[in-house]
């Protein structure tokens, strides 16, 4: 016997022993726990956890939703108690010490700025309120009060101290709304979450933005999740929980793995404001309302990039957004412009996750 043969037969009995050990020791198929929907960060979110056993299942679900609601404790923009309330206070007259989750969201928010040339900027507040005022008068801002409001944003005034973890803003008036990205921060921290406590895959699903990872059980090989048609009326759907959750009509179904998807778009919020439609995207560079496009699906590697650059691009349009999302890797987006019936304009690496 030569000694190629000979390692030959050691690796087969390699292989055949560890085959014996895998038959005797099998593990169990995995189990899969669901949270049911549960009310978070103003909306319905909803944990599938795949584990080994029913206890660690559960428990990842529960690790998972205190991760959210702390992300709302900490980053909600209507609560006065949250720490995100304290920064827009203070931020101007001192330097605001923050949490490592809020600061960490800040230095994303900056990123994807920067990448989008301010479509996508979290000091947009001063705007936001504008608008609420607005709509509750039923009487559009006028062109003083617009301009006056633009001259308190811009993320170049967001100053961050990355030593002291601190935040300060350069312009007085001025105020942060994560309202684009700390749900796609929170669900990438309850994913976080679900593998530290032992899931082997699940899915973590806030208001319809979305992260899978590992596999569902019973040998399905993807996670399947339906994009809804921003045209489909409300009427037809069967429940108020519906509406709520935004469960229409599926325009197409995506099938992921180890992936993120959001959504954003002015059919989903918008208010009427002196006859005209107001969503709650905002164009910094305008003050008004983006509504070039009905919807903006992004699939990322997480969900703080899904969710921002969903954001990003409803700001930007078809045209800039394309060409944005295709510079950047494992990213595509599917847009259904606001036209009815004038299809879906997709990236090229988008068709391999439709189903
Ligand atoms: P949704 O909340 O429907 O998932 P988005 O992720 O697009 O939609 O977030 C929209 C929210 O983000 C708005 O309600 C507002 O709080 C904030 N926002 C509005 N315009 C911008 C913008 N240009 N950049 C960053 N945040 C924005
Ligand atoms: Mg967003």
């Amino acid at each position: 016997m030569n000694t190629k043969t000979g390692r030959i037969v050691i690796a087969l009995l390699g292989v055949s022993s560890v085959m014996a050990l895998y038959s005797f020791a099998r593990p169990k198929a995995p189990v899969e726990a669901d949270s049911s929907y549960r009310l978070v960060m103003g909306t319905f979110a909803h944990i599938i956890a795949v584990a080994p056993d029913r206890r660690t299942a559960d428990k990842s679900i529960d690790a998972a939703l205190r991760q959210l609601q702390n992300i709302e404790t900490l980053m909600s923009y209507h609560r006065a108690d949250s720490e995100l309330a304290g920064v827009n206070r203070s931020a101007h007259k001192q330097p605001v010490k923050v949490s490592k989750e809020t600061f960490e969201v800040l230095q994303k928010a900056i990123e994807f700025s920067r990448l989008s040339d301010g479509a996508f900027d979290v000091t947009v507040g001063p705007l936001v309120d504008l608008w609420r005022r607005a709509a509750e008068a039923n009487s559009a801002p006028t062109d003083s009060e617009l301009a006056d409001t633009r001259s308190k944003i811009g993320y170049q005034n967001l100053i961050l101290d990355a030593n002291e973890m601190t935040v300060r803003f350069a312009v007085e008036g001025m105020k942060l709304d994560l309202g684009a990205i700390a749900k796609g921060y929170g669900i990438d921290k309850a994913v976080e979450a679900m593998k530290t406590c032992g899931a082997v895959g699940g899915l973590v699903d806030v208001g319809g933005d979305i992260r899978c990872f590992g596999k569902p059980s019973k040998g399905k090989t993807h996670w399947l999740i339906g994009l809804q048609d921003p045209n489909d009326k409300i009427e037809n759907r069967k429940s108020k929980i519906e509406n709520s959750i935004g469960m229409g009509a599926p325009l197409l179904v995506l099938k992921l793995t180890d992936a993120a998807v959001a959504t954003s778009g002015h059919y989903r919020r918008f208010a009427v404001i002196g006859g005209k439609k107001q969503s709650h995207i905002i164009d910094t560079k305008t003050g008004y309302s983006s509504d070039k496009l009905a919807s903006v699906t992004i699939i990322a590697k997480d969900a703080t990039a899904a969710d921002a650059l969903a954001t990003a691009v409803s700001v930007m349009g078809a045209e800039k957004g394309l060409a944005l999302i295709e510079k950047l890797p494992e990213t595509e987006a599917i847009l259904i412009p606001a036209q009815p019936n004038s299809g879906l304009i997709k990236t090229p690496g988008a068709e391999k996750y439709i189903k």
